[in-house]
């Protein structure tokens, strides 16, 4: 579908919020019901997920208790149950370089995260259980 550009937002989160909140919080506060973004910056320790597409639930979380840098974090925002939601997907590396990544969960704490979010207008995508894969989709 066709949507316009909104709104635009640039910025860092505090040191020590949780990534994921932080970026629902925002767009609770300036009520942002569809866009997209991207995060960079840094993170003291992260959890993510991994979907089993067979199980049809979020399994082996990721928990790693390292400082990593965030080399992509990006994502969209829509509703779910009227209220502004975040999907976010995050790629991390170590000190060797090394990449690791998945579906982003609370629990990753930021030690910087710089972010940019785009409102997108003229559309709204609700999430609503889909039977096929078990996900809250558009
Ligand atoms: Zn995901």
């Amino acid at each position: 579908m066709k949507v316009d550009t909104g709104r635009q937002f640039i910025g860092r989160f505090a040191k020590g919020s949780d990534l994921l909140s932080s970026l629902t919080e925002l767009c609770g506060v300036e009520q942002i019901r569809l866009g997209v973004f991207t995060v960079i910056g840094a993170v003291t320790r992260a959890c993510m997920g991994y979907y089993d597409q067979a199980g049809q639930q979020y399994v082996d979380c990721v928990n790693l208790e390292k400082k990593l840098e965030i080399t992509c974090c990006t994502g969209n925002i829509s509703l779910k149950d009227g209220k502004p939601f975040v999907h976010a997907h995050i790629t991390l590396a170590d000190l060797s370089g090394q990449a690791c990544g998945g579906h982003l969960m609370p629990g990753t704490v930021i030690f910087a995260a710089e972010y940019y979010i785009r409102e997108l207008c003229g559309a709204e995508l609700q999430r609503r259980h889909d039977p096929q894969t078990g996900l809250s989709l558009w």
